[in-house]
């Protein structure tokens, strides 16, 4: 994944080096030598993070961050702020002016790419949701955009470590803004992530008497995990561990002795990072069904049945096994628009799909396609039988009548219904089913209405 890095820094030989390890690594490096061509250059839109030293002339990176964080235009943009080693207050200054993350001098190559790339990534996500998000209120979904901004608070943890004062630092530095559980035993902690929903699980490399590398390989390798970001902790010196790791698809790692506002952001940025891609996913699914549904009815709609019946005639054709449509019109309703208006033919609508879908199997497709005209397509029905259930549907809306304006007014309905059955002759289409059951849906029109009509054969 490519981005455009954002470096800022006012001495030139810092700016160098960063620049180099980055496109070494062939991300895209914008510099800036001062915090307000750095500000200018994020509002412009002309980077995707910025790694920010906190000690410059002028503005200094905690004010830099804090402005970025505080535009609306440019609150998204993921920042990294660079400090010195021995200014441990630094990093919470940094994160309480609105900070990602945090590297110190000097500079560890495998934690600059690793970070780099880990908050490229949240950022992707972002920019996807932002887009979503507005064209879902282009289109008048309530979707509101602020929603994108997702916390990264309030987590559920699984924490896998058998060292008990380990254990005791990490839960206590934690235990204030997440939920957190704690499992020694790796294998006990397998079964759990299977179990219960996660945020996040936080897995120590040094386990005695198991490789904590394999419990980060079985996550990213059952479905239910694969997406779960996986913070590791390691020892400083076991950088072959840690590159194993970051390959098998660890998200994010802390080195011993932890430090507590490390831990807590590199917790809250990868808990936000999860929860935009479940957002994401959950976004997508709704869309997709919006596509192929019918709002007024919840049936699915002509598109859903152009693509779903040409896979039932191909079925059906592979199997040797009979198929038919129902085309389905109601008669007269413009008289019910236009006797008691709009809403009550709504609820026409609503309650005729209601009894058709009732009145045929699970495995039947009931479309809408469009005004008062409905298709039912039934996989292994022959004739015969799609007549005696099209005769069915009939007698279900015609039978009782339908309840308008709140149940205070009574109507009745009926409906012509048209029948086509696939031709076992090679030269058949579901095309031509749908144009040969509209065709006798007009003769149970012309014929008085209220009837079915087979094609002929
Ligand atoms: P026929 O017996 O020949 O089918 O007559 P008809 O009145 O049912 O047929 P026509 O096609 O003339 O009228 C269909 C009416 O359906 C006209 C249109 O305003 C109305 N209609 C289409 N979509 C909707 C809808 O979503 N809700 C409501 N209430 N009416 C709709
Ligand atoms: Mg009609
Ligand atoms: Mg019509």
């Amino acid at each position: 994944m490519t981005a455009r890095v954002l470096v800022v820094d006012d001495i030139v030989a810092n700016v160098k080096l960063l620049e180099a390890r980055l496109s070494a690594e062939y991300f895209d490096v914008v510099t800036a030598s001062n915090g307000i061509d750095a500000l200018e250059i994020c509002a412009g839109g002309q980077c995707d993070i910025v790694l920010l030293d906190v000690m410059m002339p002028g503005l200094d990176g905690f004010e830099v961050c804090r402005r970025i964080k505080h535009n609306p235009l440019t609150a998204h943009l993921p920042v990294i702020i660079i400090t010195a080693l021995d200014q441990p207050s630094d990093r919470i200054k940094g994160l309480d002016a609105g900070a990602d993350d945090f590297l110190t001098k000097p500079i560890n190559e495998l934690a600059l790419i690793t970070r780099v790339k880990s908050l490229v990534r949240l950022k992707a996500l972002t920019d996807q949701l932002i887009l979503r998000a507005s064209a879902a209120a282009d289109l008048g979904i309530d979707e509101p955009l602020d929603g994108a901004i997702v916390s990264g608070e309030g987590g559920r943890i699984l924490l896998v470590d058998d060292s008990a004062s380990t254990r005791s630092r990490l839960v206590e530095a934690l235990e204030s803004r997440h939920q957190v559980d704690v499992e020694p035993d790796p294998q006990e902690a397998h079964f759990r992530l299977a179990d219960v929903s996660y945020d996040l699980v936080v897995v120590s490399l040094d386990l005695v008497g198991f490789d904590g590398l394999r419990l980060c390989s079985q996550i990213r390798s059952i479905e239910r995990t694969r997406m779960l970001p996986v913070l590791a902790i390691v020892h400083p010196d076991d950088t072959r561990r840690l590159e194993r790791g970051l390959e098998l698809g660890i998200n994010d790692y802390l080195v011993h002795p932890i430090d507590r506002d490390e831990l807590q952001a590199r917790v809250r940025t990868q808990i936000r990072r999860h929860r935009f891609t479940e957002r994401l996913r959950e976004t997508l699914h709704a869309t997709m069904e919006m596509a192929i549904t019918d709002g007024l009815t919840g049936l699915h709609n002509r598109r859903y049945l152009e693509r779903h019946l040409a896979g039932m005639f191909d079925q059906s054709v592979a199997r040797r096994k009979p198929l038919s449509v129902l085309m389905l019109d109601v008669d007269f309703f413009k008289a019910v628009n236009d006797t008691y208006g709009h809403d009550a033919g709504d609820d026409v609508l609503r309650e005729f799909a209601r009894r058709v879908r009732r009145t045929v199997r699970n495995v039947d497709l009931v479309c809408r396609l469009g005004g008062e005209e409905f298709v039912v397509a039934m996989p292994d029905t022959d004739s015969p039988i799609a007549s005696i259930i099209g005769e069915r549907v009939r007698q279900r809306i015609s039978g009782q009548s339908f309840l308008i304006e709140g149940g205070e007014q009574s109507i009745s309905v009926t409906v012509s219904i048209g029948l086509a059955s696939r031709r076992d002759d090679g030269t058949d289409s579901p095309e031509a089913m749908l144009r040969r059951a509209d065709e006798a849906l007009y003769r149970s029109k012309r014929e008085g209405r209220n009837r079915v009509s087979s094609a002929v054969a």
